[in-house]
């Protein structure tokens, strides 16, 4: 109880200094609120179900709130680009606005991100799902990975342009479980911030599992499907 209470309270003192804001357009926020302005876009660009329509071997689901698309894909690219990496947390409080997203994610016993080589990550100064997966793991109460468990040994190509066989080829040897220890016989959700083929997302459970993780699953804040079929807007108010 007493642990529940400081963490709240340091989540307010967290606030006070940086207020949560509009992940779209950077209006000032309640916690866990969208902008006035911004909601009904917000609505429009969700995904029904919060469920990928990618389906990506080795998990058992892809949790998936946004489409990637307009307002949504502009705010996620200026969050990796834009230096903007506070764009993580009000994200994530957006995304924990939904009851099923922490219903979701309370359901693992272990949160491990997508990892970038430290060459990559030197140039960006930060990375986006290691902030999202830290977010989410501080405001949930699920316990966060060492940074041991997953790397990212290799770099790899932009994969944007291959087909689905050289994307495999590429990530071959580009992954490596340093320290099964803390997965072993555990769900474990991987972070990521958008979901293309799945490719990666596979080829990461599979050495999760290899290494001894009872369950993995996945959770992106958006999926990219070009062949996308038209998603039935949700009826929230
Ligand atoms: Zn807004």
């Amino acid at each position: 109880m007493k642990r529940a209470l400081l963490s709240r309270l340091f989540l307010q003192i967290g606030w006070w200094f940086a207020p949560p804001r509009c992940p779209i357009c950077q209006n000032l926020v309640r916690p866990f609120h969208i902008c006035c302005e911004c909601a009904e876009r917000e609505r429009s660009l969700r995904l029904a179900k919060n469920t990928a329509s990618t389906q990506v071997r080795g998990m058992t689901s892809v949790f998936s709130r946004w489409k990637y698309q307009d307002e949504i894909r502009n705010a996620i690219l200026e969050m990796k680009f834009s230096n903007m990496p506070y764009q993580a947390e009000n994200f994530v409080l957006l995304l924990l606005s939904d009851r099923d997203a922490y219903t979701f994610i309370r359901q693992f016993n272990i949160i491990i991100w997508v990892p970038a080589t430290r060459s990559k990550r030197m140039e960006r100064g930060y990375l986006v799902p290691y902030l999202l997966a830290k977010s989410i793991a501080r405001l949930t109460g699920v316990a966060l990975a060492s940074e041991n468990v997953l790397q990212k040994i290799k770099e790899t190509p932009n994969q944007v342009e291959l087909s689905g066989k050289q994307r495999r080829e590429n990530l071959k040897g580009a992954f490596a479980v340093m320290s099964a220890q803390e997965i072993e016989g555990k769900r474990v959700l991987i972070i990521d911030d958008v979901l293309t083929t799945g490719t990666t997302l596979h080829r990461i459970a599979e050495l999760l599992t290899q290494a001894g993780a009872k369950e993995v699953a996945g959770l992106v804040l958006a999926e990219s499907v070009p062949k996308m079929q038209k998603e039935s807007m949700e009826n929230v108010c």
